[in-house]
């Protein structure tokens, strides 16, 4: 096998190697990146002073009889390219057409052609007067698509300057993890599609269920071979021209494929019908598919299907049956004792909820219901939904007192959105401006988001898609004598 194969990400069928050229390339993104974000560090001042005194990283050039650590750096800035993107705050920096600033889209910028518009600079397209989006205009300018994804970021009432964050985390924070895997898609994903075994241009939601499931390794192992097919059962060693007989060697009935191995054996389908799970594999196996593919369709049954087995992790059964049917052939073929069916049944059984008992995170305690604000303080609960399709949301707030009576409450439709997040924290923007105008002076605020609760804790911080909103919901908050932000 090719290395770069062994590299595919586990979540398209590879088994993650690592692969270390672009790894390297993503460390050097990650000195890059440090430029951007502490541009007043020594380092930062030195090269800029030499290298980009403009001050635009991004935009820099290589330079003759550069020195190496300049030519690292603009190699870790070609990975960069790939995925920052510029979080609008007044638009004075970010060209409309060339810069990536477009959240919700694959480019990360505007599709309309520039034609012959004059517009420039993002700023171009806000009100001055009002600091929001210039609706009219914009819908002149771009297409439709454009225009939904312009409207959905989200304006700051107050003067924030545009900043660069990553665009493949979900808070905007650079990660050496992600850029390696932004830089290992760029470089190997056309062959991937070309690739045979692994050429899925869509990644099969099998190989993400492999990895999660709460089983040993060396099972999660067997099963990946098995779906490859690269299993060394008879048949394939046969069909490799080894001098095998391709006879199954338990049952000497029948050729050894993988079907028969793991589910058309006499054994197997004992120890299958042991576990109670002969008609579903029974049904399964009718329909004329491979081995491979009756694993495949099992454990990617919707949960609905497989709770009716009776057992909590009938995936992690099923795979854990598959190699410990595997193991005993093994063991027989290498003259081991072998077990009988009811003792390989109880076997996995056993294997199962050990396993799961063991690596399963403690049940988190979630705080039961609603109760009431100490006396002086008003309670604001606020809730948001997303409609991921159309970019839309709805949002609510409610105001309570400390006896637990409703003192005002609202609701209203987001008509641009980019996430779940940013609705739930215009939902609290909304709130917030809701206690304001009841006069609200001490404000216990819950938000079931504990990623809004969080930044709001920290000071409103954010370098999400949504840093305007939160910007706005700080200011908001500062107004009050008191708030406190809880999780609900
Ligand atoms: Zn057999």
């Amino acid at each position: 096998m090719a290395w770069w194969k062994m590299c595919v990400p586990k979540n398209q069928g590879g088994m993650g190697f690592r692969d270390i050229h672009c790894f390297n390339l993503a460390l050097l993104a990650k000195q890059a990146w440090r430029l951007i974000d502490n541009p007043d560090s020594l380092c930062a001042t030195i090269l800029r002073a030499k290298y980009y005194p403009d001050g635009d990283l991004l935009k820099s050039k290589s330079k003759r009889g550069a020195s190496f650590t300049w030519q690292s750096i603009m190699a870790g800035i070609t990975t960069l390219k790939r995925g920052y993107i510029w979080r609008v705050g007044n638009g004075h920096n970010i060209n409309i057409w060339k810069d990536a600033w477009i959240p919700n889209c694959v480019t990360r910028k505007i599709v309309t052609p520039r034609g012959s518009h004059l517009l420039s600079k993002v700023s171009d397209l806000i009100d001055p007067a009002s600091n929001n989006w210039d609706e009219e205009l914009i819908r002149q300018t771009m297409w439709p698509i454009d225009a939904q994804r312009i409207l959905s970021i989200p304006l700051s009432q107050y003067d924030m300057t545009d900043f660069i964050a990553w665009s493949y985390t979900k808070n905007g924070i650079f990660s050496v993890r992600s850029a390696y895997s932004v830089e290992w898609n760029y470089q190997y994903e056309s062959r991937l599609k070309y690739s045979n075994g692994m050429g899925r241009s869509i990644p099969n939601p099998i190989w993400c269920q492999i990895w999660k499931l709460a089983c040993p390794a060396k099972v999660k192992k067997i099963i990946w071979r098995t779906l490859h097919g690269t299993l060394p059962c008879r048949v394939t060693l046969a069909n490799r021209h080894m001098k095998v007989s391709p006879s199954c060697p338990t049952c000497s009935r029948g050729l050894e494929d993988t079907k028969h191995m793991l589910f058309l054996c006499s054994k197997a389908k004992e120890v299958w019908k042991r576990l109670g799970m002969d008609v579903i594999i029974g049904k399964a196996c009718e329909v004329d598919l491979a081995g491979e593919a009756i694993l495949e369709y099992l454990l990617l049954l919707p949960d609905q299907d497989l709770s009716i087995m009776g057992y909590q992790n009938v995936r992690e059964m099923i795979a854990i049956s598959a190699w410990y049917l595997w193991w005993e052939r093994r063991k027989l073929v290498h003259k081991e004792l072998t077990q009988n069916a009811n003792q390989i049944a109880m076997g996995i059984i056993a294997l199962t909820s050990n396993f799961v008992n063991a690596s399963s995170p403690k049940a988190t305690m979630k705080k039961g219901g609603w109760y009431c604000p100490p006396r002086g303080f008003v309670k604001l609960n606020v809730d948001a939904s997303f409609d991921h399709d159309m970019l839309k949301g709805t949002m609510g707030a409610v105001l309570r007192d400390h006896k637990g009576r409703f003192i005002a409450g609202g609701n209203g439709k987001i008509d641009y959105c980019a996430d779940v997040l940013m609705a739930e924290a215009l939902a609290l923007k909304f709130g917030l401006t809701m206690a304001q105008r009841m006069g609200c002076n001490r404000l216990i605020i819950n938000s079931d988001n504990m990623e809004v609760v969080e930044t709001m804790q920290e000071g409103g911080q954010s370098t999400g898609a949504a840093a305007a909103v939160f910007e706005d919901c700080y200011h908001y908050a500062c107004d009050f004598v008191t708030t406190r932000f809880e999780h609900c």
